[in-house]
């Protein structure tokens, strides 16, 4: 007990305890003086009556600087009164002057000590007090949040220890050179403003800013560095001034903290002092609020660009068990287009868990365990997820990445890039397809071909067998060039450069010649052909091209429908569009795939049509030809095994009839004149067959297997008519053509390319060579027999 209390017992803390109450102080003095005199007494035998005062010495200096001068004063009192009780007992007032003398230096030496004792407590009493008020405004500080009564309290403080009854805080803008009154006490607004006029070196605060020295003026009246504010000075009874520099951590100055007396003053080292504390105090919490300031504005950017962000954007903290495993995530922030997909407003979903608001959200879990491993490895992770909120429509590339301890999750729709991906793996895929296909449409006719090249080789093959292989080889080479057509055709289509060439045409001529080219499929497959036309209708359109489309369908709807089946073909006239129905009770097609079929290469297999063959461009290339006239084809079927319907429809197609003759009379004429040809060709086998067929026309051929024995014989013969093959050796096609129509003669003959090239641009080419025409391998004899009529 006593040891604790014996701890408890500091010296340090008895003095103030003495010093906050007057009894208290009395009763030290009292108490002091009483021990003093009983030391005193205790001493006087032994230092026989010489030492009357030495006690008394400690316990005024106690007593002065603990309680003040007048205990202190007390103590003295009672040890000069005790003197004259030891020096003259009973006589009191008596003395001699040797006791007079120790009297009265006893007094003089007690007065001093009281006088530097009560100064040095005066002294350390201020300091504490110091001490006290600026731990206090410290105290007060940390509670207050805005910057100007941050400020204004640390003025009113740095002012009342000061002793002024006037004080500014200015901050100063070096960008803009201007002060601005961040906190002031005592000044008038007209004063506040002429302030906020002031550039840097302009008035007293101006002059720290710019100088970064403290700036005392002692006495107004007489500082030249005050004469340009002396007026507004004067109006504010202001005599002295002190200003502090703000100095921020940088070292730049970013103020100044002023206070203004009354009368001519210069600030004591204390004041100095406190004053360096309290602009310290000012520079940092106003370096503070501007760090915050740009933090918050920082966020506040960062927040707007987030929120006007076009990509879904969404912060998520975890939610967690007892063990500390990750469990849910609650929703911290979501961006405007974030809630647009989540279908809500963002303050909807803030603050609470996922699966209170989506309940569905986890139920994909690779989700839920990529946004954890990112979280607990702190690592971004990424992934393409479809949405659940819209059925799977659309597909989000998320990107998962930690964030102080929460997670930044943005998801960027990528739908688009999605449906473009499948739509090039599926065009890919067709492609594959068609080549598949191409390669095997194209192999097929090679077989008939060589075996009835072989049975016409062999000597013992009677006329008629021969007659059957040239058949054959003429039919399959018709139907490879067909393809090849298509084939050009729809690159053509495709590039933007299929050309049309209308002219006037009736619409029985344009049927008849698609009939003509779909027959031997139709009749193959034993199939009735109906045809419903309006008589006499005049078209004008590409007969060739719209004949091409015809017989397409007309060739589909035979391959698509079993043996003996039915197959109409259509056509009137209404409201200034023709249709063209071609319609059969074939196979059909599945709903789903009618908006198929019109595309490039596409197939729609069903068991039975897998086996008709066809590179699946003849839609594609029909739905081209008739797009090009201004028209439209459509698809129409009940479903698989009900029939299918394509009509084909041409505004503007019909017109009235002229008196010109019809484009296909052209095709009839004959009976022309023979005419010496030069045909050169350096395949000998083509040569000299084409060759035959000219002779058998009764034209008058003469051969030559490379350019320089054609220009020959051109010089030798001067033929009407030069039919050349471009690729020959020595001088090709070209330079042939150039030659002949560069020589006087050759100006009038009839050039014809006969040529393997085929694309516009070679045409192009040979008709800048000279060439009256260009005519692609395989030629159609009749074509090249009906040109020669004509010229
Ligand atoms: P293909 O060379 O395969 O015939 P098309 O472009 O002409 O190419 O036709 C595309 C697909 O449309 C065909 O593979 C077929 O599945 C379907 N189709 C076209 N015409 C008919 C029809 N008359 N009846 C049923 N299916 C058809």
């Amino acid at each position: 007990m006593i040891s604790r209390i014996k701890k408890d017992f500091r010296l340090t803390r008895l003095w103030p305890w003495i010093e906050k109450s007057p009894p208290r102080r009395l009763a030290f003095a009292v108490v002091m003086a009483l021990a003093a005199a009983a030391f005193q007494w205790m001493v006087y035998p032994l230092s026989q009556g010489r030492i009357t005062f030495i006690f008394f010495v400690p316990a005024i200096v106690l007593v002065t600087s603990i309680a003040g001068r007048w205990p202190g004063a007390l103590v003295a009192a009672v040890g000069l009164v005790n003197i004259m009780l030891m020096k003259s007992p009973g006589k009191m007032l008596i003395f001699n002057s040797g006791e007079q003398v120790t009297l009265l230096s006893s007094a003089l030496v007690s007065v001093m000590i009281i006088l530097v004792g009560d100064y040095y407590r005066s002294i350390s009493r201020r300091e504490l007090s110091d001490l006290h008020e600026l731990h206090e405004l410290s105290a007060a500080l940390a509670s207050i949040p805005r910057l100007p009564d941050q400020l204004n309290l640390i003025l009113s403080t740095f002012a009342r220890m000061h002793s002024a009854h006037q004080g500014i805080i200015s901050i100063y803008d070096l960008a803009r050179d201007r002060l601005s009154v961040a906190a002031s006490r005592g000044l008038s607004p007209r004063t506040l403003d002429e302030i906020r006029e002031r550039r840097g070196g302009e008035g007293v605060c101006g002059l720290v800013c710019v100088d970064k020295v403290r700036v005392i003026i002692e006495d107004t009246h007489l500082d030249p560095r005050v004469s340009d504010s002396r007026a507004s000075l004067r109006r504010e009874g202001v005599r002295a001034v002190h200003s502090t520099p703000l100095i921020a951590l940088d070292g730049s100055v970013i103020g100044a903290l002023t206070v203004h007396m009354r009368e001519p003053h210069r600030p004591t080292e204390r004041e100095i002092r406190i004053a360096d504390i309290c602009a310290r105090k000012a520079a940092v919490f106003i370096e503070r609020a501007r760090a915050e300031e740009r933090v918050s504005e920082r966020d506040r950017r960062f927040e707007s660009v987030l929120s006007s962000s076009g990509v879904p954007f969404v912060v998520l903290s975890p939610v967690r068990d007892a063990a500390g495993k990750i469990t849910d995530f609650r929703w911290g922030f979501l961006n405007t287009a974030a809630a647009r997909v989540m279908k809500c407003r963002p303050v909807e979903f803030l603050g609470r868990k996922v699966t209170d608001t989506l309940p569905r959200a986890w139920h994909d879990r690779a989700r839920f365990d990529l946004y954890v491993e990112a979280l607990e490895k702190n690592e971004v992770r990424e992934t393409e997820r479809q949405s659940e909120a819209d059925g799977n429509q659309s597909w989000y590339h998320v990107v998962a990445s930690p964030l102080d301890g929460d997670l930044a999750v943005w998801f960027a729709d990528i739908t688009q890039r999605k449906l473009q991906e499948r739509a090039l793996i599926e065009a890919d895929r067709r492609k594959d397809e068609f080549l598949a296909t191409l390669a095997h449409e194209l192999r097929n006719p090679l077989a008939p071909i060589r075996q009835a090249a072989t049975i016409a080789r062999n000597e013992n093959a009677t006329d008629a067998q021969k007659r059957w292989s040239n058949n054959v080889i003429e039919r399959q080479v018709q139907h490879m060039s067909l393809l090849l057509d298509d084939l050009l055709d729809v690159s053509r289509i495709t590039h933007g450069t299929l050309q049309l060439r209308k002219q006037q045409t009736d619409l029985q001529s344009i049927v008849s010649a698609a009939v003509e080219t779909a027959r031997p499929l139709i009749d193959e497959r034993k199939h009735q052909l109906i045809l419903e036309l309006p008589d006499d209708l005049q078209l004008n359109c590409d007969p060739l091209r719209l004949a091409q489309v015809l017989s397409n369908l007309l060739a589909n709807a035979a391959k698509y429908t079993n043996p003996q089946g039915r197959i109409r073909v259509q056509a009137q006239h209404e409201e200034g569009e023709l249709t063209i129905a071609v319609e059969d009770n074939g196979i059909g097609i599945a709903q789903a795939d009618l908006s198929l079929v019109f595309g490039m290469f596409a197939q729609v297999r069903s068991a039975q049509d897998l086996a008709a063959g066809g590179l699946g461009i003849g839609l594609a290339l029909a739905k081209g030809i008739v797009e090009l006239h201004g028209g439209r084809i459509e698809a129409q079927s009940s479903g698989i095994g009900q029939g299918s319907r394509f009509t084909v429809r041409l505004p503007n197609a019909v017109v009235a009839r002229q008196s010109l003759p019809a484009a296909g009379a052209a095709l009839n004429g004959s009976g022309a004149p023979n005419k010496r040809i030069l045909l050169a060709d350096d395949n000998r086998d083509a040569a000299e067959s084409l060759a035959i067929i000219l002779r058998l026309e009764g034209h008058d051929v003469e051969l030559a297997h490379d350019g320089n024995s054609a220009l020959r014989s051109f010089a030798a013969r001067r033929p009407d008519v030069a039919l050349l093959d471009i690729g020959m050796p020595k001088t090709n096609g070209y330079e042939v053509a150039r030659m002949i129509r560069a020589a006087p003669e050759g100006a009038d003959v009839l050039l014809i390319a006969i040529t393997g090239w085929a694309q516009d641009a070679d045409k192009a080419e040979s008709r800048a060579a000279g060439f009256d025409h260009h005519l692609t391998k395989p030629i159609e004899p009749e074509k090249l027999i009906e040109l020669l009529n004509q010229s």
